[in-house]
């Protein structure tokens, strides 16, 4: 099989200068183009300035770099008004913020709150707490035995007094893509929020938020070829308007009295304090590097690529993979090696110049129900190619071999 990459790699300056690299970790986080670097050293040296503070050309370049790139990552993610994009540090701050501010404003005692079994801890633990500071119910719904929501179970948990059902579009873990429209319909058949944590979403696939069903999503910039400290969260214009603000402080206000303080429009009243506009910045070239791939083009390079990995790892022994089959599953492959480790596994395999992840994956919850300490995973993206596939095989078949010699 002879998969090419999709985007080359001379323009990630960081595979084109190690060229024996095998970088299978992109859902930890991506490697960056040149175009992402140079947008933010050309903001540096032409635009740099406090934002929205100088009434001074300067500050204006700056304050109209930051919302230019908030027009197109709102545009990438089919938001129709890009002041329903919050910048934030990423996925985890985007859902801390909805927990928080929403959460506390509308969750009590007696409302139930239910997440699933394959949420990243970012998507899990912030409900978690929020029901136990609230005495709401906390209930996760479980998987079905190939790793998918079990769509009959959820109907039954999210009852009248459910307040808010969070799930993930892509999981991290084990690469389970959801049906978030009917998710979220099963949500919105209680009036209850569909809370979307798009982390492994927005990178891979369309997300087209207005048509989505969901009334807010979560992302990461660095997952998607950019910067690392800056993503987003999309939400209704009506959700965000009747939430509380996050955090307090600078820009994020309209009148400071004594005794009282109310709020600016959206999106300045939840992003108090000097904004991250270099992330802003190159998180907007990443998008256009990525419009410029084509995103249909992007999803089928890594469904090839898995399912050339799967058929492959499927033929080593003693290896078993998670999650639903290939056609269901996001970029990446993650599974175990009968009484290998996978962080041995992983320092093996880093012997040989492939990185690849090993452990939870921030998913303990999961690593549970399936029986599993910690999985090796293998995640995929447009720089990639069928090369990568056959290092990996060949690297973990010849530590099946060594292990097995050893017995
Ligand atoms: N959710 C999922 C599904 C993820 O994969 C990740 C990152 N591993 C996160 C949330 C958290 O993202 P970040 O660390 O960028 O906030």
């Amino acid at each position: 099989m002879n998969i090419k990459p999709l985007a080359p790699r001379s323009d990630f300056p960081l595979l084109a200068g190690d060229p024996k690299l095998h970088y299978l970790d992109s859902a930890a986080t991506t490697q960056k183009p040149q175009a992402v670097l140079d947008a933010i050293s050309g903001y540096y040296e032409r635009d740099n300035a406090n934002p929205h503070r100088g009434a001074y050309t300067l500050s204006a370049a700056a304050t109209e770099a930051y919302q230019t790139a908030r027009d197109s990552i709102a545009r990438f993610l089919g938001a129709a008004d890009p002041d329903t994009l919050i910048f934030t540090r990423g996925t985890t701050e985007s859902l801390n913020l909805l927990a928080t501010a929403w959460g506390h404003a509308n969750v009590k005692k007696g409302d139930r709150i239910v997440v699933t079994r394959l949420e990243h801890h970012a998507n899990f633990v912030p409900w978690q707490q929020l029901a136990l500071a609230t005495g709401a119910e906390f209930r996760i719904c479980e998987l079905t035995a190939e790793g998918e929501i079990d769509l009959a179970k959820l109907s039954e948990l999210v009852t009248k007094n459910t307040k808010v059902v969070a799930f993930g579009h892509v999981s991290n873990a084990i690469g389970t893509v959801n049906p978030v429209a009917e998710i979220a319909a099963i949500a919105h058949r209680v009036g209850a929020l569909a809370v979307c944590d798009g982390a492994q979403g927005a990178p891979h696939l369309t997300v087209g938020f207005d048509s989505l069903g969901v009334d807010a999503y979560a992302f990461s910039g660095h997952k998607m070829l950019g910067p690392m400290g800056i993503g987003g969260l999309i939400a209704k214009r009506d959700l965000l308007e009747s939430m509380p603000p996050y955090q307090m402080g600078g820009d994020m206000i309209a009148l400071v009295g004594d005794n009282a303080t109310t709020w600016n429009v959206l999106p300045h009243k939840f992003e108090a304090g000097t904004p991250n506009v270099e992330g802003a910045v190159g998180l907007a070239a990443a998008v256009g590097y990525l419009e410029s791939l084509g995103m249909d083009k992007v999803h089928a390079h890594e469904t090839a690529l898995v399912r050339y990995a799967t058929e492959r790892l499927a033929t080593i022994e003693d290896l078993t993979l998670l999650g639903p089959p290939a056609v269901r599953r996001g970029g990446l492959v993650s599974f175990t090696l009968r009484d290998v480790h996978p962080h041995d596994l992983s320092q093996l395999l880093d012997a040989e110049n492939i990185a690849v992840r090993a452990g939870h994956h921030c998913a303990q919850p999961l690593m549970r129900a399936l029986g599993v300490n910690a999985t090796t995973r293998a995640s995929f993206y447009v720089y990639n190619d069928s090369s990568d596939v056959d290092a990996l095989v060949s690297a973990v078949a010849h530590v099946r071999e060594r292990f097995a010699a050893t017995v």
